[in-house]
């Protein structure tokens, strides 16, 4: 690992902040995943590209995180650089005629209460959902009726060629859990959002109401990624299958579909890498055999 050096001299450079030997568990809320070499925290657009450009150079593998609220990392050691694009990039840059623009690390829900506080409407469905504004416009997230599509206007990008690009929503290919994004190796920087004005009593009665919902639904005590599955078809329901097969409550070791939703896999306290992955499979099989629906996972496996 002759490149930690370099790697290290560049972070210290830009004053971001780096672990080597870091644990994947601390930075995915499966709370499963082996260690990487080293975790570099980027604090903006200059040591992203800087550190991706090194990367590059070097040959070194990396991947890019956020929250890690959508991402299944293996036991296996991840010999490369895993890159946080969170609270050290996380700035609100503009507030304007209903149009937000943030860096890609804030939290959504960050997000959601700044646009409350500032009296508009839009973001409501996405409080509660525990990602980054950059996780959350690559996985196109969405709850209760709402997506991102419906609010993104537009995004800078670092691209693959090292340039910086802005891209339209329209151009970004958005549709259920999916975006242009998706395998593409481009890295969001900034998100733009708009937004209507709203009353802000209103606003805040819908954030309380979803948020509710979700405390009385999900099994929030137990580390998961939240719907393991996504929907195999508009209005039929992962969670809905699994309990249809009698899967409610099957574990492989400390993997279990959760007892209190169905659509979720939640960590028991020691679930490793293997026994969430033979569960997903056994889910899969039972479901495609017993139902002929296929499930597709909705968290992405870092590789
Ligand atoms: C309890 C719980 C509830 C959840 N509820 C919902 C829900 O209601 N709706 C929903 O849609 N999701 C939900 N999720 C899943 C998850 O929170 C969302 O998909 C979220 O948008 C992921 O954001 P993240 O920052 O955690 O991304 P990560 O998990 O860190 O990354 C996910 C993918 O995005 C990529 N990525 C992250 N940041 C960037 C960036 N800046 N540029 C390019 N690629 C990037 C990563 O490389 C990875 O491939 C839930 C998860 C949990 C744990």
């Amino acid at each position: 690992m002759s490149y930690l050096n370099g790697l290290i001299s560049l972070c210290d450079s830009f004053g971001c902040r780096y672990k080597k030997d870091e644990s994947l568990k601390e930075h995915t809320t499966f709370k499963i995943g082996g260690k990487c070499s080293i975790a570099v925290f980027v604090n903006g657009e200059e040591s992203l590209s800087a550190t991706v450009a090194y990367c590059r150079e070097n040959k070194v593998k990396f991947a890019v995180l956020g929250n890690g609220s959508n991402i299944i990392a293996e036991d296996k050691f991840f010999d490369g650089v895993v890159i946080i694009i969170g609270n050290d990039f996380s700035k609100i840059n503009y507030i304007k005629d209903g149009v937000i623009e943030c860096e890609a690390g804030l939290m959504l829900t960050r997000l959601c209460v700044t646009a409350r506080n500032e009296g508009y409407t839009g973001l409501e469905f996405a409080y509660g959902i525990p990602g980054t504004v950059g996780g959350a416009l690559y996985m196109n997230a969405g709850a209760y009726g709402g997506q991102m599509s419906d609010v993104v206007v537009s995004c800078d990008y670092l691209d693959t060629d090292g340039e910086i690009r802005t891209i339209s929503s329209e151009c970004m290919d958005l549709s259920y859990r999916h975006s242009a994004f998706m395998g593409s190796g481009r890295i969001i920087l900034r998100v733009r959002v708009k937004l209507n004005k709203g009353s802000v009593n209103e606003i805040e009665q819908k954030m309380e109401e979803l948020i509710t919902k979700r405390r009385d639904k999900q099994p929030l005590n137990f580390p998961s990624a939240g719907s393991t599955f996504k929907r195999p078809k508009d209005n039929v329901f992962a969670a809905a299958l699994i309990e249809q097969c009698g899967l409610k409550g099957f574990s492989v070791g400390d993997a279990q579909v959760s007892e209190k939703h169905s659509g979720f896999v939640i960590n028991k306290g020691n679930a490793t890498y293997e026994d969430l992955m033979s569960l997903v499979e056994h889910v899969r099989e039972k479901v495609k055999t017993d139902t002929g629906y296929e499930l597709e996972l909705e968290p992405e496996i870092l590789k």
